[in-house]
């Protein structure tokens, strides 16, 4: 198991992983099997999409604003409800396959965390499962 640790600079933001998961794959020394990519946290989780275009994450961070205001009548004392929501949606794994030693990515696919509660220290945990 490898742990990666993130420091988040903004409120919200989107931190493409890829190149970190890629190396706790290569040192797992795993030619095929499964990368378990998971977030302990329950403000912040983690998703894969297009890490060519940036506005692609601007866009999904927007819209996810829209639909979860941070402001609303939420019941949670903390204030901080819609870290919480935002991110029960999103989701706080991914299996990723992995395939001759490397992740198995479509050709603009990114692996993001992401934060909605920040800024803060954040951990993602990577567990290579090898095939039979
Ligand atoms: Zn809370």
């Amino acid at each position: 198991m490898v742990v990666i640790r993130v420091r988040t600079t903004k409120h919200t933001s989107f931190v493409n992983i890829t190149s970190q998961v890629r190396e706790a794959v290569r040192s797992s020394g795993v030619r095929s099997g499964m990368c378990l990519v998971y977030v302990p946290h329950t403000t912040a989780c983690v998703f894969v999409n297009e890490g060519a275009d940036p506005d692609v994450v601007k866009d999904i961070a927007y819209s996810l604003e829209k639909l979860i205001p941070w402001k609303d009548s939420y019941a949670h004392g903390e204030g901080n409800s819609a870290a919480h929501i935002r991110s029960a949606l999103v989701g706080n794994s991914r299996v990723i396959p992995v395939e001759d030693g490397e992740l198995v990515l479509g050709t603009w696919e990114a692996i993001f965390l992401a934060e909605f509660d920040g800024p803060r220290e954040r951990k993602v945990i990577v567990k290579v499962i090898k095939e039979d």
